[in-house]
């Protein structure tokens, strides 16, 4: 079983066997450190700490997540934004925020509610969606987002 990294710098997708994903490793192509780097084919956790820089830094377009988990909605978007990592792997990067411990920039966004998904374009936000919603119509909207 291999994760998919994505590197920051080229994004170039570098496979790595899951038994050796704590070791510190390189971008094959371009050599940058794949330490941080966002597994391509998963939802990757996101504090606000690191928040800005990841979204900002990122040359392949990007979902957030907010979310709490004690929502419900929130309980059953998640299996479907699990599915949905792993059929556009490489295209968007999925990233998801708890919101009951980083909420920095949930407020600075205007977040009222969860689960709110926003799309990111070049560092700058694209897309919002408010609710949860079916597996085919997120999909629809994300082949329509990334053109
Ligand atoms: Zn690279």
């Amino acid at each position: 079983m291999n994760t998919i990294r994505l590197c920051l710098g080229c994004g170039a997708k570098n496979r790595v066997p899951q038994d050796k994903a704590h070791l510190r490793s390189k971008c094959g192509k371009c050599g940058a450190s794949l330490m941080g780097a966002p597994i391509a084919n998963q939802v990757n956790a996101l504090g606000d700490s690191e928040f800005a820089e990841r979204i900002q830094q990122s040359t392949i377009p990007v979902l957030v997540d907010f979310y709490s988990p004690t929502c419900g909605p929130c309980q059953m978007l998640a299996p479907v934004l699990d599915s949905l990592a792993a059929r556009f792997a490489g295209r968007l990067i999925f990233y998801k925020v708890n919101t009951t411990i980083h909420q920095a920039n949930a407020a600075r966004l205007g977040i009222q509610g969860v689960p709110t998904l926003i799309f990111f374009r070049q560092g700058h936000e694209a897309d919002r969606l408010v609710g949860a919603m079916p597996e085919a119509d997120l999909a629809r909207r994300i082949a329509a987002f990334l053109g």
